[in-house]
This record gives structure tokens, C-alpha cells and sequence, in this order.
């Protein structure tokens, strides 16, 4: 990902800083040192803070993404913006309970800490102040002020994360509540319904109390909402098929001996942007367009395939579940995955046949007969 920087790697996860994260360092360096008159001492003091709540939300997207392992869903990276961080798993595990502890993991993180800062407050006798001062900007720059900071940001990640709306992690929590007694599809849709809800209300007071910041946030769950229900609804109806029910047989496909420059030549005539390799009758590789592109860029376009094609990608068969296919390409993301049988290439599924196939499934569900899975 070339829009951020990869600071260092806990458990094989990436934690890496978007490359717009120093305007939050300007913004607290702004906040705390000119627009408070601290000066410089505050402008540090502001920096220090900002810097260690984005600790505390690393530590709470750590704590997502340790149990996400543990119930064996890999996490790809920990991307921390202005706006806050993000895990990204490379699937959410459906089964309610793991969903449930996935998610209470984060806000859970912070309440043991803020717990754990309160109990070294009362041991040493460390003046929490008054935590809304403090929060309001009157607390000082001291080393106390910075305690009480620490404090607040740690109760505030946990409460603010848990209000019950997508894709907040009290929306996960709410929903998986919901799934343990109904159905996935429905209970996301009662989740989102109250996300949506919930993002009116929060809405309509930031309007009245001139809170611009509470207006985003509402508009961004709101959206998050509506985008999860989507998300569920199309996983839902892409379930039953199979992938002998959409994909392209007609795929051309390449020899380990091309080059790229005969691909290339493909591509631009036959609009195909993923190839999958066979030597004789048998599949040996596959060459995704990211591979392709990186190549002709690096190594030009007289470098065989062989020396390119990836053997890392695992095909799919007749039988495998559409819906598998499509998480598949989002967290692998691809284009196409190939078809194989005995060792040999059918074809290309592509994300055009699975679009093709959902949109036939909605208005005509009686030319698609859905497959008995197991
Ligand atoms: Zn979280």
C-alpha cells in the first residue's frame, strides 16, 4: 500500500500510519500550544496526548485482532488515520459468539486499562482532577493533566465505540446478539435499521448544538450502516450457488513460455485481465493483473511467464460456493479466480459473473435454480 507507512509488525500483523495521520500532530501541536497560549510547552504537550490516544487505539485494534486470530480469521493490517484505526481482518468469522468477543475485545482493552490507570491513581495518589475540565481544555500541561488525558481518552474509546450502530463495534455486538436468536440477514437488518436510527438522532443534536464533528460521524454511520446491510444482503442471496452456475469457460488461457507482451496483446483485444497458465493439459499458475502490471513495470515485456505467474493462488472447482468465491476475491483482492478440475483449467470465475449471476438472481429467481449445499 503505497498511501502509508509501515511502522512495525505484532503477529505477523502490519501496523502502518496513513500518510495523512501527521495532520492530527499539526492539529494538536495548533490546538494545545497557539490556540490555548501554552506555547510551545503546550504544543508538545498536545503532541505527546495525540500520540499516545493513537497508542491506546492501537491497543484496542490489537485487541480485535488477537481474538480474530484465535477463532483462525488472519488480519491482514492496523491502519491508523486522523479519524482513528482499523483492523483489517480478511474475514469476519459469522458465528455469532466469535463476531460477539471479536468485537467486545477492542472497547474491552480500554476499560481494563482505564481500570488499571485508576487503580495506580488511588496507589499513588495521583490527582485525576477533573476529568470533563481536563477534556474541556482547562487542565494544564502537566504531568498529571497528561494522566487524566490518558484516562478519559481510554473510557471515551471504549463508551463511543460501543454506541449500537454499524460499523461501530457496538453494531457488530448488537447484531451478533441478534443472530444467536434470528436469522444472519435479518438481524443485520434490524441492526442497521437501529445504526441508522441512532445516526438521525446523533445528527439532528450535533445540527442544533452547532457539533459539525458530530454531523460527520453520524453521516459516516449512517452510511456504514446502509453499506453493511447491502453487504449481507448480497452475501445471502449468493448463497446456494455454485460456481458451475456462472462462470467463463471461454477464459483464454496462456502458456508458462509467453511473455508478457503477448499478454499484454490479449488484454487489450480481449479485455480478459487475469490468465490462468497451463502447460499441455495441466494448470501450473496464475497471472492476476496486479502480478501482470507489476511485471511489465519492473521487468519488462520480454520476461516469461513462468518467471511472473503466481502458484501461490488457490483455485477453485464446479462445486465450490459462490459466495466463497466473492469473499475470496475481496480479501485476496483479485479479479477472477480459475476454475480447475483433475488438474485442469475450465476457466476464469470472475467478479462480472458473480455480479451477473446476483443481478439475474433478483429479477428473475426461477432461472437459477439454487444447488443443495452442504
Ligand atoms: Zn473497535
Amino acid at each position: 500500500m503505497g498511501s502509508s507507512l509501515k511502522l512495525f509488525t505484532v503477529r505477523g500483523i502490519d501496523i502502518r500510519l496513513h500518510m495523512t495521520f501527521p495532520l492530527i500532530l499539526l492539529w494538536a501541536a495548533f490546538q494545545f500550544g497557539l490556540a490555548s497560549g501554552a506555547g510551545l510547552t503546550g504544543a508538545m504537550f498536545g503532541v505527546t496526548a495525540v500520540s499516545l490516544l493513537f497508542v491506546l487505539i492501537t491497543l484496542h485494534e490489537l485487541g480485535h485482532s488477537f481474538v480474530a486470530q484465535h477463532y483462525g480469521a488472519p488480519v491482514k493490517q492496523i491502519i491508523l488515520s486522523p479519524i482513528g484505526g482499523v483492523a483489517q481482518l480478511m474475514r469476519m468469522p459469522e458465528k455469532p459468539v466469535e463476531e460477539f468477543v471479536i468485537a467486545i475485545a477492542g472497547p474491552a482493552v480500554n476499560l481494563a486499562l482505564a481500570g488499571l490507570m485508576w487503580g495506580t491513581a488511588v496507589l499513588f495518589n495521583i490527582d485525576l482532577g477533573s476529568p470533563l475540565r481536563v477534556l474541556m481544555g482547562y487542565g494544564g500541561v502537566t504531568g498529571s493533566a497528561l494522566f487524566t488525558y490518558i484516562f478519559v481518552y481510554n473510557i471515551f474509546l471504549a463508551v463511543f465505540n460501543l454506541i449500537p450502530a454499524f460499523p461501530m463495534d457496538g453494531g457488530r455486538v448488537f447484531r451478533s446478539l441478534l443472530a444467536m436468536r434470528l436469522d444472519y440477514v435479518r438481524a443485520t437488518r434490524i441492526a442497521a435499521a437501529v445504526g441508522r436510527g441512532v445516526a438521525i438522532l446523533m445528527g439532528i443534536y450535533g445540527l442544533f448544538n452547532g457539533g459539525i464533528f458530530m454531523v460527520l460521524i453520524a453521516v459516516f454511520i449512517f452510511s456504514g450502516a446502509t453499506q453493511e446491510e447491502r453487504l449481507v444482503r448480497l452475501r445471502g442471496s449468493l448463497r446456494g450457488y455454485t460456481v458451475q452456475q456462472s462462470y467463463s469457460p471461454s477464459a483464454y488461457q496462456i502458456s508458462p513460455y509467453h511473455n508478457l507482451q503477448h499478454v499484454v496483446d490479449f488484454m487489450l483485444i480481449g479485455g480478459q485481465s487475469s490468465f490462468p497458465v497451463s502447460q499441455g493439459e495441466l494448470y501450473v499458475g496464475f497471472l492476476t493483473r496486479g502480478r501482470l502490471e507489476q511485471a511489465l513495470q519492473t521487468r519488462g515485456r520480454h520476461t516469461w511467464i513462468s518467471d511472473v505467474m503466481r502458484r501461490d493462488v488457490r483455485p477453485v472447482s464446479l462445486t465450490t460456493d459462490i459466495y466463497e468465491v466473492q469473499q475470496r476475491l475481496d480479501s485476496e483482492q483479485l479479479d477472477a479466480l480459475p476454475v480447475v478440475e483433475n488438474g485442469r483449467c475450465l476457466g476464469l470465475i470472475t467478479r462480472r459473473n458473480i455480479q451477473e449471476l446476483y443481478r439475474l438472481s433478483q429479477i428473475a429467481p426461477g432461472s437459477l435454480p439454487k444447488v443443495q449445499s452442504a
